[in-house]
């Protein structure tokens, strides 16, 4: 399968986030001077690894699973990405974003490659004890893999700070003793780092308010924002947006969303969805689908959900002048041609929700010295990281005169080129 993708060009209609990659990947490339055998080497993921294991069920039988991890890049440093438990998660899927996870890295400048990781598994499914099994056995899985000096995971789609600190723990016990910089986004009282959970959210919004300024648009209470996916990503961009003066309008998650053209009551809707797990009969809002949330009218469009969500069967319908991308891969190479075709601005995935990694770094950099940074100074190094991010990548899209997808990419993979030149090909 890598094989025959990585020869041929992507087919037109096939969605897959391993197409949409590289697809990318073939296109930022052309833009780069780079020799054939460069190019080659960083399409490939370095390394894949597959784990089926066992997990026994409350019931008492064993049930078998199915994980995944793959580190796309170690030329900047140890490989970061984080672990999704769904049962969408292929190793395709895996490979796709490991690979951005090495752009997005390169991008904001954090030394570190690209990994990510996946259990095929609904996590609602599973008991709690059940979820701590899989947990543990899928982490001593990865052992031979995972370290804090080689590859450190992360949360993503379907994992917790708590998944994070299983994982821990049982890298630890095998070990002897505590490792906490073996992940990140782990919970503060174990070595987690102040403003972790709200990083991803918050650099979204740090990248809304940078585009709507070059828009010459800066009346925030003015500007309305529609916000699919309403997790870890979704939620705390909802908050801050909130909390920074804009209308949010309207947010959804995989069940549905709710929409209000003057403006959601953020803390209100995240205390009904602690209350009752769901966005559903939020009062003062009307009920919408995931594909009227993509299309409502609205000047801000932050898919922060999953891949593949902005298609071109959608993206002629969008309303939005900005689109935002918190989730990875959330639009298809076809949608953004009729993205840009249609003017509107996109600010990257590896730009738009870098915040998480970056202050995934900040942990591990923390957990390294044995030095904890408060909140403000965490928000700070993010609020700095992520704006020269930003203008770096607009002055490339000024200097080739491309959008900023292709800008971001084309800054990433010049990096890794850079730096794999520097090292040479071993042996
Ligand atoms: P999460 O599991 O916390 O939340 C996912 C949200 O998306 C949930 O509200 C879920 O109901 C919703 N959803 C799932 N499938 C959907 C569908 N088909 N239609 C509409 N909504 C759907 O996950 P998260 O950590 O918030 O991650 C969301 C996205 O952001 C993913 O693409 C992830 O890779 C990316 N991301 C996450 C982080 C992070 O720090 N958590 C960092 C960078 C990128």
């Amino acid at each position: 399968m890598v094989a025959a993708l990585m020869n041929t060009r992507v087919e037109p209609h096939i969605t897959s986030a391993y197409h949409t990659a590289i697809a990318q990947y073939n296109r930022a490339t052309q833009y780069l001077d780079l020799e054939d055998d460069l190019v080659d080497f960083m399409r490939y993921p370095r390394r894949e690894f597959t784990v089926n294991f066992p997990v026994r069920r409350d019931n008492g039988k064993i049930e078998m699973f199915t994980g995944y991890r793959v580190h796309h890049s170690t030329v900047l440093g140890p490989s970061k990405g984080g672990i999704r438990y769904s049962m969408d998660v292929t190793l395709d899927e895996v490979r796709a974003l490991a690979m951005w996870m090495t752009w997005k890295c390169a991008l904001v400048n954090i030394p570190y490659g690209g990994a990510k990781g996946g259990v095929l598994v609904d996590p609602k499914s599973l008991s709690l004890r059940e979820l701590e099994n899989l947990t543990r056995r899928y982490a001593s899985e990865l052992i031979p893999l995972i370290s804090p000096h080689s590859d450190i995971p992360a949360p993503d789609m379907g994992t917790t700070p708590q998944i994070m600190a299983w994982i821990m723990d049982t890298y630890s016990m095998t070990v002897g003793y505590s490792v906490p910089a073996i992940v990140t986004g782990k919970p503060i009282n174990i070595g987690g780092s102040q403003g972790r959970t709200e990083a991803t959210g918050r650099g979204v919004v740090i990248c809304t308010m940078e585009a709507l300024k070059q828009l010459g648009k800066s009346n925030k209470s003015k500007t309305n924002v529609a916000i699919q996916g309403f997790g870890n990503v979704g939620s705390n961009a909802a908050a801050y947006a909130y909390e920074m003066g804009f209308n949010v309008v309207a947010v959804s998650d995989i069940y549905g969303g709710i929409y209000n053209a003057n403006g959601l009551d953020i803390p209100a809707v995240l205390t009904h969805f602690k209350q009752t797990g769901s966005l559903t009969n939020f009062p003062e809002s009307e009920p919408l689908t995931n594909d009227e949330l993509l299309t409502c009218r609205c000047d801000v469009l932050i898919p922060a959900a999953m891949e593949n969500q902005i298609t071109e069967d959608n993206a002629s319908r969008i309303q939005a002048k900005l689109i935002v991308e918190g989730a990875n891969g959330p639009t298809t190479p076809e949608a953004d041609d009729i993205i840009d075709d249609r003017g509107i601005t996109l600010v990257p995935d590896i730009l738009a929700n870098a915040g998480g990694v970056v202050v995934s770094y900040f942990e591990w950099v923390q957990d390294l010295q044995s030095f904890a940074w408060d909140k403000d100074e965490v928000f700070r190094q993010l609020q700095r990281i992520m704006v020269n991010s930003y203008y770096g990548t607009v002055e490339v899209a000024e200097k080739h005169q491309v959008n900023m997808r292709m800008a971001a990419q084309i800054t990433a993979i010049q990096r890794v080129a850079d730096a794999l030149k520097t090292r040479g090909f071993y042996p």
